[in-house]
């Protein structure tokens, strides 16, 4: 059994940019004093940031506030899997919950991000180690067998079949090879980052910008009025708009608890071990995930390492954030047994690193963007472990409406589709708790080859029952 990973306060992909002067960069100091704004940004992970980076843009003069509790990307932005790519692999839930014409212009939108934002860091100067692997996703079980027949039968009604490929279980192998892997299908149009470099060089070309950040600062009253104002426990700041990029920590808001929720997410990153990278044949930069719900996703580092996830995990009723989702030792360990039962050439490669992070769930599994109060609010949540690449275009959507352009990015489905409610307390933490359970049971036993009862099955598929884009159909 592989040694338990340390405790980690700091993402591995944070601490390696932080390293560097050109992420680190020089101190934002706390707000100290009241100040106004044009438009105020609550949180410095990737939607806030591409927001101001894309509100500059359309307006150079726009002068934008920027509130960060943390530092900038010490959020999952700054801590996730790395994996940059659109929305292709959830074709099947999309199509079903916009329909066929507005699914096709998301999905087109979305999948301009990945190169734009490969694009963004070449034109900055980033090495965010932005690279095209493919988003290669495998069959562990025989019965995830073919579970990629629905989506490239969608694609094919949409005639975007060419965006996916079926791989053979020896074509598999020849990019990555697993004792564990059978036949997989491969998306071609997809990416993979630095997470927390990314998050470091947003920050870093914002501040060259002229964008006025505070970190450390948490907003500890906001008052959707007109200006807004956000109170922080330095000062405040009064904006005629305001942006909430809150991710996970929008639960917190009234508004927003009963269309979100919160799972975790939980990484581990084993030593360097090239050489054995290259008996795998993992040599192309492929983000490998597979095909359960309580999904795993690994990718290599530039100096050959493995970064291996599993997400769908919750240390308890998950209803706040708590210091167990930057680290929880049972889900570092499991993870840490997955990368040696995943990649048995890594079986005797330490972990280096461990760490986790809270992922905001909404019920249709996609983000959603709108404005509240008096139309001067704007929000953008629900990215459900998927916020890497359409942040990006979020940004794109928050910068609309904060400047009240009425354009295509402003009508995109995901801006007019109410989403999902979920139920309310008191049956919502535990039916959720117990209905999690449940799916990774399920997926579990299939992996091991293992019967799976049928109170384990029917419990696991509530969610579908009930509409949701959550869990195995
Ligand atoms: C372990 C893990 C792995 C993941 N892997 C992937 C992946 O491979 N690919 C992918 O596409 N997505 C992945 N995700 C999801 C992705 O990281 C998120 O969708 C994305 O980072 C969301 O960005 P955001 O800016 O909306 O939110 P966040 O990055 O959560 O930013 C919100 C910010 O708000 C700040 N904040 C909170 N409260 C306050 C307050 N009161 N005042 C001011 N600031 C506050 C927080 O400190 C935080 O920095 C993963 C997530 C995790 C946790």
């Amino acid at each position: 059994m592989p040694a338990a990973p340390p405790p980690a306060t700091r993402s591995w992909w944070l601490e390696e940019a932080l390293a560097l002067p050109e992420f680190a960069g020089e101190p934002c100091p706390p707000l100290s004093g009241d100040t106004t704004a044009d438009v105020v940004i609550l949180g410095g992970g990737y939607t806030g940031m591409w927001t101001a980076w894309f509100l500059k843009e359309r307006e150079p003069d726009v002068d934008v506030v920027l509130l960060e509790a943390d530092i900038c990307g010490g959020g999952p932005s700054g801590r996730n899997g790395g994996f940059c790519d659109g929305w292709w692999g959830h074709i099947g839930d999309i199509v079903k919950t916009y329909g066929e014409a507005d699914a096709l212009e998301l999905l087109m939108t979305c999948g301009r991000s990945p190169a734009e934002i490969g694009a963004w860091c070449d034109a900055h100067g980033l090495d965010a180690w932005w690279r095209r692997g493919g988003d290669l996703a495998v069959a562990t079980s025989p019965e995830a067998e073919g579970r990629w027949e629905g989506t490239i039968d969608v694609a094919r009604s949409l005639g975007v079949e060419d965006e996916y490929r079926v791989l053979t279980p020896e074509e598999v192998r020849e990019r990555c090879a697993s004792p564990a892997f059978g036949a997989g299908m491969l998306i071609a149009d997809a990416a993979n980052v630095q997470p927390a470099r990314l998050a470091r060089g947003l920050r870093r070309v914002l501040l060259e910008r002229g964008v006025r950040m505070f970190e450390g600062t948490p907003v500890s009253r906001f008052k959707a009025s007109k200006p807004a104002i956000a109170e922080t426990p330095g000062g405040s700041v009064r904006a005629g708009e305001a942006v909430i990029g809150l991710g996970a920590w929008a639960t917190w808001w009234r508004a927003f608890k009963p269309v979100l929720t919160i799972r975790g997410s939980y990484m581990v990153v084993t030593a360097p071990a090239p050489e054995r990278l290259e008996d795998m044949h993992w040599t192309g930069g492929e983000a490998v995930r597979d095909l359960r719900s309580s999904i795993h996703y690994g990718r290599t580092t530039p100096d050959g390492r493995i970064a291996l996830g599993l997400g769908g995990l919750q240390p308890d009723l998950a209803r706040g954030i708590d210091r167990r989702y930057d680290f929880h030792e049972p889900f570092a360990r499991r993870v840490a047994e997955d990368v040696a039962r995943l990649f048995p050439a890594f079986g005797d490669v330490p972990i280096e690193a461990a760490w986790g992070g809270p992922i905001n769930v909404s019920g249709f599994t996609m983000p959603f963007f709108g404005s509240m109060g008096a139309g001067n609010v704007h929000y953008g949540l629900g990215y459900t472990g998927n916020g890497v690449a359409p942040s990006h275009l979020g940004g794109k959507i928050l910068a609309a409406l904060a400047l009240h352009a009425d354009d295509g990015f402003t009508r995109l489905a995901v801006v007019s589709r109410e989403p999902k409610r979920f139920p309310p307390e008191p049956l919502r933490s535990p039916g959720m708790l117990v209905v999690n359970d449940a799916i990774r049971r399920k997926d579990d036993r299939e992996d091991a080859g293992r019967w799976v009862d049928p109170f384990t099955g029917f419990v696991a598929r509530i969610p579908r029952r009930l509409g949701f884009n959550l869990g195995p159909r």
